[in-house]
């Protein structure tokens, strides 16, 4: 049964949870896999929405797409309760291991916003870490290193379903795009990593930003890599 509201089971076994960016539960036999953790209220949704829906289960394993504040920091909420482990590359593995300050982003207009802001919305740390390489399989997951969006941004791919985090985001009309320049520390790396996504067959894609793209997802990358010019 497919439905395309956050919040719910979109395919088989995997939910969207939708906060300041976008969260995925796997259900993994006995055990929930997470793709990225939100921020810490959001995580507590997370957590609600477990508590909830899958409250026989519990979360062994939670991969970070990469360091974005948006995407790691509840991961804290998320390990005080289930004691995962948490994969991220190690090229972004220092701001959830040793939080520290994040590059700012470049744009003069939001760089001064960001300096402010930054140390109330530092990531606290998390312990439970261990990092994931490209190509590596876990629990019939296999990770794809996709830097750019950031120094170690991963995606990960399991049974035809693309977990791109912030490597591709996607609009309403199904559209799969670059991630905003002014969020991306290299953009060069970024649309090379975009291409690379692009020659994997995946039927659906599910992004760090805007709805899940859930038929022909892989066809639609490659529309974006003519499009783009890539
Ligand atoms: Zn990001």
């Amino acid at each position: 049964m497919v439905d395309l509201r956050p919040n719910s089971e979109i395919a088989d076994g995997i939910h969207w949870i939708k906060g300041y960016s976008n969260n995925y539960i796997i259900e993994s036999g006995d055990d929930l896999i997470l793709i990225d953790t939100n921020m810490n209220r959001k995580a507590k949704g997370i957590m609600r929405y477990i508590r909830s829906e899958l409250s026989d289960k519990r979360v062994s394993k939670v991969f970070l797409t990469h360091h974005h504040v948006d995407h790691v920091n509840g991961a804290h909420v998320v390990e005080k309760v289930f004691h995962p482990i948490i994969y991220i590359n190690e090229r972004d593995a220092d701001y959830v291991i040793h939080p520290k300050r994040r590059p700012l982003p470049r744009n003069w207009l939001i760089k001064p916003l960001f300096f402010v802001v930054d140390p109330f919305i530092r990531n606290r740390a998390v312990h439970g870490v261990e990092y994931v390489v490209d190509g590596q399989q876990v629990d019939g997951i296999s990770a794809l290193f996709l830097p750019g969006h950031t120094e170690g941004s991963m995606g990960f791919l399991r049974n035809g379903v693309m977990f791109s985090g912030d490597a591709v985001v996607t609009d309403r009309r199904g559209n799969a795009s670059l991630p905003p320049g002014v969020f991306t520390e290299n953009m060069e790396q970024a649309k090379a990593s975009f291409k690379k996504l692009a020659g994997f067959d995946f039927e659906v894609l599910v992004g760090g930003h805007g709805p899940p793209i859930l038929e022909g997802a892989s066809e639609r990358v490659k529309e974006a890599v003519e499009r783009l010019g890539l």
